[in-house]
């Protein structure tokens, strides 16, 4: 094909290639699911089919693109992350967008019915009654497609930052929408009445609101809900003896970089050796604080 008269307009193309050692974030966020969520009849404020499907795309794009060192998820989106040495694609931003969006979504449509089970009379378990029941499989006319966008970060602190920018948004989002829809569905509100009724409300008024009016204590509410889910590959290293939901009190040091007690930096050997545990590492699906510096002094491989 080489040298055809043709062979010029090859010029015209671009590349953006991502300013190098830096954090790349792709961020991918599902189009229309408001609609979406609708005519597959999601439970709301949270359809755990839903998030787990979300959940099970996300491992498998961490699974086939091991330079992806960490994905966290909420609602509709995905972010994940690209170790801030990584050469994939020469770093051209539109090769590591376009490549995301699509091993997701492939892996969305492709594990649907796992999480959708396809029945008889088109119910589906768990489901709320109602019109727009999901069929079990895909609708051609209502199809999952997300849109994609890479940022960089260009020091830990800023991708640190960046994470609990998005895991403090699942917790607002979540509170507001366990309220809302627990005043439309046991409290009777219509949904302008529930909104009206929380304009202006800020937490503790949202906790209260569901504590004195529903018997709900929040924070008995899942983890996934209120935190979101974590990807990210699982060692041998990692202590099972501290669980970072047993120091629920800890106070935040307020240090933002993986520089607590625990870290040391690794050596030589351990990095190659750590390296070689990678190929080989189970990626795992959690719903743990990202904020803290706890859940990054204990995976410093994540970081490394
Ligand atoms: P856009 O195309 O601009 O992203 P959108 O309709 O997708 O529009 P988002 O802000 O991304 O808007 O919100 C996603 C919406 O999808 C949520 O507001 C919620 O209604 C719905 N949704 C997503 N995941 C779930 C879930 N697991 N359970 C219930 N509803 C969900
Ligand atoms: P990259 O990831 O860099 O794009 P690639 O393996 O996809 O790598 P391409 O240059 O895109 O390389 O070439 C696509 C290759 O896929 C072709 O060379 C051919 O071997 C194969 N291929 C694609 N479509 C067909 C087809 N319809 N029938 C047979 N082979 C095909
Ligand atoms: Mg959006
Ligand atoms: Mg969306
Ligand atoms: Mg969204
Ligand atoms: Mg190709």
């Amino acid at each position: 094909m080489a040298n055809s008269k043709y062979e010029y307009v090859r010029n015209f193309e671009r590349d953006e290639i991502l300013l190098p050692n830096t954090w790349i974030v792709v961020r991918i966020d599902g189009r229309g699911f408001h609609k979406f969520s609708n005519h597959y009849a999601f439970t709301k404020p949270n359809d755990i089919r839903a998030l787990d499907l979300m959940n099970k795309a996300a491992a498998h794009v961490v699974t086939t693109i091991p330079e992806i060192v960490l994905g966290y998820g909420v609602s509709d989106e995905y972010s994940f992350v690209f170790h801030r040495s990584t050469n994939l694609f020469e770093r051209r931003a539109a090769k590591l967008v376009s490549t995301v969006v699509s091993t997701f979504t492939a892996a969305y449509v492709a594990l649907w019915p796992t999480c959708f089970t396809t029945t008889g009379d088109g119910e589906n378990e768990g489901n709320v009654e109602g019109e727009g029941k999901a069929k079990g499989g895909l609708d051609i006319n209502m199809l999952p497609t997300f849109d994609g966008r890479a940022v960089l970060y260009p020091s830990w602190e800023n991708l640190r930052d960046y994470l609990s920018w998005r895991q403090v948004d699942c917790h607002i989002n979540n509170l507001y929408n366990t309220t809302f829809w627990a005043l439309v569905n046991q409290g009777g509100m219509s949904h302008t009445e529930a909104e009206e009724f929380l304009k202006g409300t800020v937490s503790a008024d949202k906790n209260e609101i569901l504590w004195s009016r529903f018997g709900v204590n929040y924070n008995n509410e899942a983890e996934m809900f209120r935190k979101g889910s974590v990807v990210f590959r699982e060692y041998a290293l990692e202590s099972p003896a501290v669980d970072p939901t047993v120091h629920k009190d800890e106070k935040d040091d307020g240090e933002t970089g993986a520089s607590g007690t625990g870290e040391q930096p690794l050596s030589k050997t351990q990095m190659e050796k750590m390296r070689k545990t990678r190929q080989k590492a189970k990626v795992v699906v959690r719903h743990l604080d990202i904020i803290r510096d706890e859940f990054w002094v204990q995976r410093p491989w994540i970081r490394s």
